[in-house]
Parts: structure tokens; sequence; C-alpha cells
């Protein structure tokens, strides 16, 4: 099968997902409501997922969706990712250039021009305003936080597990390389051990991210050959390309470099994150045990607090 009939059965499973009112449309590609059967599965994937981190003193902390574009900027997230970023532009202007705007709306032309930048833009990933705030030195062991927010990527698709608009639950250490390394090993063990628990099939794989052009084609192939990234992968449609579902990865001492964040040591700290993707989990149980949480096997049930 190739990517032409994948395309279909995404397309297909996203109808049947509309059909039974799990999704609601909102008339864009990868931007759904969800109806409240599918959030509470949402909601109970979240909660089992701050049961496994428990005994991890993480450090909770709830960011907005957006974030400050300097940051972004500052990250290089800009040069590696153009394609994904949503920046957020307002009007600033008078009564002439709010003219202007009315103009150029009435014509169906170019209103984007008109717009002023905020210094805001939305978070690509629920860590990324996180660095920011970790500037000096940390204390030996590293810092541990916990992370759950929505995220936007500009990649829109018929596939209903592929949304612009999603939630990451975030487990991040940030600190001495071995703990960092560690860290990895620990989340990838307990993501994969977590989703089996819940009954779906899953696959373990290195992966890279999908950095822009051609500077990005040898960035993709260092990131896999270090094996800087691993995904957790479980089917969401009868596609043959399998979903992420949970992802771990290593940035090194670059975030740390960037905001001046040091080890105990004196050392630039290494960070690493996983980020599970909660509407990507709910999307797999119902891909697994059909469009009526309600009938689900009691067992899952149970683990989803439903
Ligand atoms: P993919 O390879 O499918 O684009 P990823 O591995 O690059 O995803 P990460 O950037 O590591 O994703 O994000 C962490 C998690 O967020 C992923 O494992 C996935 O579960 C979820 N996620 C990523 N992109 C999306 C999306 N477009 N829609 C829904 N969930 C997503
Ligand atoms: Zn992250």
């Amino acid at each position: 099968m190739g990517e032409h009939d994948d395309e279909q059965l995404h397309a297909s499973q996203r109808d049947a997902l509309l059909a039974a009112g799990l999704l609601r449309p909102s008339g864009v590609d990868g931007v759904y409501g969800l109806s409240s059967e599918l959030a509470g599965v949402v909601a109970g994937v979240d909660g089992l997922i701050s049961a496994a981190g428990h005994d991890q003193g993480a450090e909770r902390v709830d960011f907005p969706p957006v974030m400050a574009m300097s940051s972004i900027e500052a990250t290089g997230y800009m040069q590696g990712f153009p394609h994904l970023l949503g920046v957020v532009r307002t009007f600033e202007g008078g009564q002439a250039e709010h003219r202007g705007l009315l103009d150029a709306l009435d014509a169906g032309g170019d209103w984007g021009s008109k717009l002023s930048r905020t210094g805001l833009a939305l978070c690509p990933a629920v860590c990324h305003p996180l660095y920011a705030t970790l500037t000096g030195t940390l204390p030996p062991g590293g810092r541990r936080f916990d992370l759950c927010g929505y995220a936007f990527r500009h990649e829109p698709s018929s596939d209903p597990a592929r949304l612009q608009a999603f939630r990451m639950h975030e487990y991040v250490f940030v600190g001495e390389e071995p703990g960092a390394n560690a860290h990895r090993e620990l989340w990838h063990a307990r993501g994969a051990e977590l989703l089996s628990s819940l009954g779906l099939e899953v696959t373990v794989d290195v992966a890279n991210d999908p950095f822009f052009g051609r500077a990005g084609t040898a960035l993709a192939a260092l990131q896999l050959e270090e094996g800087l990234k691993h995904e957790i992968l479980a089917p969401t449609s009868g596609a043959t390309a399998l979903t992420a579902l949970a992802s771990t990865n290593r940035h090194r001492d670059h975030f740390a470099t960037v905001f001046e964040i040091m080890a105990s040591d004196g050392a630039p700290a290494h960070s690493t994150c996983c980020g599970f993707g909660l509407e990507r989990i709910a999307l797999a149980l119902v891909w697994r045990y059909g469009t009526s949480p309600r009938t689900w096997p009691h067992r899952v049930r149970t683990l989803l607090g439903r």
C-alpha cells in the first residue's frame, strides 16, 4: 500500500469519527471539537500519565498556548521549522489604517500586511516556554518538570491524528548529562508500558523531526544517526504508517546554551523531554476498541477512570 492509500484510509477514519460525533468539524483540516465522550477519554489518558509520574517529584508548571517570539528566534525554530510555526499578529493602527484594513477585506486582498507583530508565537511544543525561565545554575541532580498544554503546528491533514492544535503532556529533565540520558530511558520504557497497559499494540523506533529544506535533510540525518529522538507508535487508522503516540527527545545542551542554564558542575545543562500526544492516544484507543467508549473493555475503562 502506498501513501495515497494511507491518505484515503486516514480520511475514511476521520469521516467515521465525524459521523460518530466524536469529532466536530471546524471547516479546517486538523482543527476539531471533541465530544464529551472523547474529551473524557483524553482526560482519563492525562490522569494515567500524571499517575505514571507521581514518583518523579516533577514540578508542575502551566504555560499558556502562546510564548515569547524572542525565545523562538533564539532557539533556531525559525531555521528548522518555519513551515510549522504559527505567529500571532494584531491590528495596531488608527482610523486611517482601519479603513485600509476594511478595504483590503472587502477586496478579498492581502489584509495580513495590515497587522503588526505582537511578540508572541503559538507554542510549537509545550516544553519550549520552559527553558527561558531556567537561566542560572541548577541544583545537583537537576530539575524535573510536568507540563501539559496545547501545541500548534501548521500541518493540515486529512489524518484525524495529525492535528494543528493538540495537547501534549510532557515530562522534562534539565540537569547533568547522565540524568538527561536516564530520563529518556525511563520515560521511553514507562511510556511503552503505559500504552501497552491500555491494550495498544505499540512499536518503538528512532525518528527524526521534519526539518525544513535542504539544510534540514542533513540535520534530520544527524538526529537519526545520533538516536536523539525515539517514538512509541501505534495504529490510529487502517493506514500502514503508524502514528507516534509519544516521543522522547534529547536536546543535549541546545536549550541550555541559548538560555545560559548551567548544571551543578558548571557545564551547560542537558535537557530531555518525553511528550505524550493526548488526542492521538485517545484516537488510537478509538481505533482499537471502537467509536463508543462506553462499550470498551471494563479494564480499559477502569484505567481511564470512566
Ligand atoms: P510526528 O512525527 O507524528 O510529526 P513528533 O514525533 O514529531 O510527531 P513531537 O514533536 O516529539 O512529535 O511531539 C510529541 C508528541 O506530540 C508526539 O509523540 C505526538 O503524540 C504528539 N503530536 C505531534 N504532532 C502532532 C499532531 N500534529 N497532532 C497530534 N499530536 C501530535
Ligand atoms: Zn518537549
